[in-house]
């Protein structure tokens, strides 16, 4: 109950603020989350609810961790803003540059990295990096080079550089995107769009000969980038087939277009390494992350450069001028401190070399629980990062006809059975991304309570797949 509203109060009004889910609010009424701590969660009813979810891939150290609120209640008092302007800094967003760049060269082998820029969101970080590009190519003299080209399926954000890189098509309806210049290749996701008899290598050849005829199509003087995320997350959980990205960065390089990796999920230990760039091997020009960095803690974003892409900007930036671009909170001290204290956690608990081993845990839980189920077709993951998809017939791999959604529908049935889980947009997929500091019991019951929804919504499934 809170002070100013009874909860009959509450409910009717949440729709105070409407968020862009208002169809949900209507036909399910509202969910008003009350308080949090682990990887547990209730409403303002009390009800009881497991977060598989990590909140949007994010609470990776889990929620309520009072080291966090006190380092950011200490440094509100001591230093609550600075100025973002005219070359000024604080001395918790030096730090927290530093410890990037380190965990950057020291667990990802990306020692090429040489600057961070900061914002608040991984939207505005891929933004940045979208702009970055651009103003490297002018001070080259090559400013026709500006093309990005992303993949189908990838999620970068929503803003209008970010969404348009964003290779899902209902973020673009109704807003004119893609922007021009932004491109989409093929989704590497062989499960799904694997052709008859094909097999993973012969898939991964063909979508990167198709990748190499985008670029020879286009120009690949037209080519700035290609911006990748090492595991699409929101995509539907889809990992790269072997040698995938090693086909790419040699594609890449020999035409002298930079790599922009995506770590706003797979960063600070998600798929049980520090960065998936380290995990599969990519030596990105640029890397832009967000959520791990603070575990959403305080919206915080950073965008990180290669010494490559830096000197260009450094040596040429006295004759260009200031880089035209940078937010408000950019480099926020209170956000900083708090990416500290959440780091510290991330490191003091061990918790990606946890990830490395609960993560294939909850994978084998999950693939041994569902295997009978006839309209599961893949169980798969890296870290805790896992992705269920649906089909309409396992044989066949056949999809339940678009706008279905039997994901969406099982995500429903978990709520109510007190699961969070989420139902994604590209393909019919269930996420799993809990808490990187769950424990083997919280899996255990996270699973039994989704494994109870999905008996649950049998009958629904039946009938939407008849
Ligand atoms: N990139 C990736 C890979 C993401 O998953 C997300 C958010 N889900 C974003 C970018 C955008 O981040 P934000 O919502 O903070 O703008």
């Amino acid at each position: 109950p809170s002070a100013n509203f009874s909860l009959e109060e509450l409910d009717k009004l949440s729709l105070f603020h409407p968020v862009t889910s208002i169809a949900d609010v209507q036909k399910n009424g509202p969910l008003i989350y009350a308080k949090a701590g682990g990887v547990r969660m209730r409403d303002h009813h009390g009800r009881d609810l497991i977060d598989l979810g990590a909140g949007l891939w994010c609470v990776n150290v889990g929620y309520g961790r009072p080291e966090i609120a006190d380092a950011a209640a200490a440094a509100m008092r001591n230093l609550s803003y600075y100025h973002t302007f005219g070359g000024a800094s604080n001395e918790a967003t030096i730090c927290l540059a530093d410890r990037i760049l380190s965990l950057l060269r020291e667990r990802a082998g990306a020692g090429h990295l040489a600057r961070v820029f900061f914002g608040s969101s991984g939207s505005d970080a891929n933004d940045s990096a979208y702009k970055l590009i651009r103003y490297y190519n002018n001070l080259l003299g090559r400013p026709q080079k500006k093309k990005v080209i992303s993949r189908l399926g990838g999620y970068h954000g929503v803003t209008y550089a970010s969404g348009s890189l964003t290779g899902i098509s209902a973020y673009h309806t109704a807003f004119d995107m893609p922007i021009e210049g932004v491109l989409h290749t093929a989704c590497p996701h062989y499960y799904r769009f694997g052709e008859d008899g094909e097999s993973e290598a012969a898939f991964s050849d063909r979508i990167v000969a198709d990748l190499a005829a985008m670029i020879e199509r286009e120009g690949p003087e037209t080519i700035a980038a290609f911006i990748a995320e090492p595991v699409m997350g929101t995509g539907g959980v889809l990992l790269p087939p072997a040698d995938y990205f090693a086909k790419v960065q040699a594609l890449l390089d020999k035409h002298d277009i930079l790599l922009i990796a995506d770590e706003v999920i797979t960063g600070f230990g998600r798929t049980g390494q520090w960065f998936g760039s380290g995990a599969y091997g990519l030596k990105p020009d640029i890397i832009t992350m967000a959520k791990g960095i603070t575990s959403a803690y305080f919206p915080v974003s950073a965008t990180a450069v290669s010494q490559r892409v830096w000197r260009v900007l450094e040596e040429a930036s006295p004759r260009m001028g200031a880089v035209m671009h940078g937010f408000t909170y950019s480099g926020h001290p209170v956000g900083s401190a708090v990416a500290m204290a959440n780091l510290d956690i991330v490191e003091r608990d061990d918790l990606v070399a946890k990830t490395a081993e609960n993560g294939p845990y909850m994978l084998r839980q999950l693939q041994a629980r569902l295997a009978e189920n006839p309209y599961i077709g893949d169980v798969r993951g890296v870290g805790l990062m896992i992705g269920v998809e649906f089909v309409a017939d396992r044989g066949s791999r056949r999809a339940f006809s678009a706008g279905l959604g039997p994901h969406r529908l099982v995500a429903r049935h978990a709520l109510e059975r007190g699961v969070l889980t989420r139902a994604l947009p590209f393909i019919d997929v269930n996420s799993f991304s809990p808490p990187l500091s769950i424990t083997r019991a919280e899996i255990d019951e996270g699973v039994d309570r989704y494994v109870t929804a999905l008996a649950d919504a049998m009958p629904a499934l039946h009938t939407l797949a008849s």
